[in-house]
């Protein structure tokens, strides 16, 4: 039996509504108590919390985690170590693996592994198609049996409005989310960025917004008449915002996630052929950061995630029309949120916790296993937040395989001390907070 004690901390569980400074009880994987004061004895370890946050432990719903296929960029361990320095106790990986995670035994495959190396949960997202080619449609039900928590072919868009609806419909009955990369391929091909001055200056060609606008308005009317649970992932434009909220105004089943780079960089990032700010979809303008932030502060985005996406340092470096897009983003997406929403007033810090934690939770119905919420007598998932620590971003804070971030040597404020995994320590930035009795 072993037991932790959490003292002094502000305790946020947004679903419960609570925000006070309580301490937290644990034994063995679950949490057993919650109150003021509680005794000290009989604790093995003590951890003192004073002038942090203590909360659910933080769920990205949208991560590459590479393995199969791309181990030498990141595997289910070394991406579950970036998560847990990021506060992450919780992972949902992206099906773009080699090969994809198109059947059952692919994604028991992916559970089987994360249970043997990897230091957080992992979930996977299972691909609504075969190989991801938006063609022949997967096995949706028998997937959803064998572990997925979602649908997405992520990486790529389903072109065919077609296989579209019929994925639509299929998901729809095993009660989870259809998760889209809103990209029109035919309006992208050949594009490397954002479709505007820099691209113009730097003779590539452009990859317009409305490439991810068309995708999301033909999915919402796709939709209207099958009620599948449809979220836009990484949305990048400040006119699908609008569409995401006229949708949700209308109570139609549509949810959004933000990614932190989208909501801090414009294409001026990729400047002087800066591949660390190769993205997609790509870094846009000022005027989308402006629609984004507002699209979190009004309730228009409910999720937020990393869009982790690890490459190595060989192929950032080929010129940068050929240059992978992504970046890595686990183990800084807590500050860089926190920056761009708590500190420029446009949410609440309880407001913050819970688009990382219970709206997650929710989409990928994690929320059923006691994920995503501090409860008594469910799993003990805990992240510790110091709210004004100050760092800069250097390669030893990246835990992960790969460190392709243009945030490297941004100061940031705000980190993750303390990450518990079913009551197992996973990360611990501040042993001298933690006293063994
Ligand atoms: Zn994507």
């Amino acid at each position: 039996m072993s037991s932790l004690l959490i003292v002094n901390g502000r305790v946020i569980d947004p679903a419960s509504g609570l925000d006070q400074v309580l301490d937290v009880a644990i034994q063995d994987d679950q949490i057993t108590e919650i109150g003021r004061r509680l005794p000290r004895k009989g604790a093995e370890t003590v951890y003192d919390a004073e002038g942090c946050l203590v909360t659910p432990g933080l769920i990205d719903p949208h991560v590459h985690l590479r393995e199969p296929g791309g181990e030498h960029k990141e595997t289910l361990e070394t991406g579950s170590r970036a998560g847990v320095a990021g506060g992450f106790t919780s992972l949902c990986c992206m099906p773009n693996t080699t090969p994809a995670l198109d059947t059952p035994d692919a994604l028991t495959f992916v559970i089987d592994r994360a249970a043997r190396s990897a230091v957080s949960r992992i979930f996977p997202v299972a691909a609504a198609t075969r190989a991801r080619k938006g063609e022949e449609i997967t096995e949706i039900q028998l997937l959803a049996k064998s572990g997925a928590v979602g649908f997405s072919d992520d990486g790529d868009c389903i072109d065919s409005a077609g296989t579209m609806s019929r994925v639509l419909a299929s998901v729809a009955r095993t009660g989870l989310a259809f998760m889209q990369h809103c990209q029109e391929s035919s309006l992208t091909r050949g594009s490397a960025m954002h479709a505007g001055t820099v691209a113009t200056r730097l003779g590539l060609s452009g990859w317009p917004r409305v490439a991810e606008e068309v995708i999301i308005e033909r999915d919402i009317r796709l939709n209207l008449a099958i009620g599948c649970r449809y979220h836009v992932q990484h949305i990048s434009s400040g006119e699908s915002v609008e569409l995401v909220r006229r949708a949700r105004a209308l109570r139609l089943p549509v949810s959004a996630e933000a990614s932190p780079h989208h909501l801090h960089l414009t294409h001026e990032a990729c400047d002087g052929y800066n591949t660390a700010a190769k993205v997609n979809p790509p870094l846009r303008e000022q005027t989308d950061i402006d629609a984004l932030r507002a699209g979190v502060a009004d309730g228009t985005i409910t999720v937020l995630a990393t869009d982790h996406a690890p490459h190595s340092a060989d192929e950032k470096h080929l010129p940068f029309e050929e240059a992978p897009f992504g970046l890595v983003g686990l183990e800084t997406a807590l500050a860089l949120y926190a920056e761009a929403l708590v500190r420029t007033g446009a949410v609440s810090w309880a407001r913050l916790i819970r688009l990382m934690t219970v709206e997650p939770a929710r989409l990928c119905n994690l929320d059923a296993m006691g994920l995503g919420t501090l409860a008594v007598g469910g799993p003990a998932d805990v992240t510790i937040i110091d709210p004004e620590q100050q760092w800069t971003v250097g390669r030893e804070d990246l835990r992960g395989k790969s460190q392709n971030t243009p945030f490297l040597g941004t100061k940031v404020r705000s980190r993750a001390l303390l990450t518990v995994v079913a009551g197992e320590v996973a990360h611990d930035l501040e042993p001298s907070r933690r006293k063994r009795r």
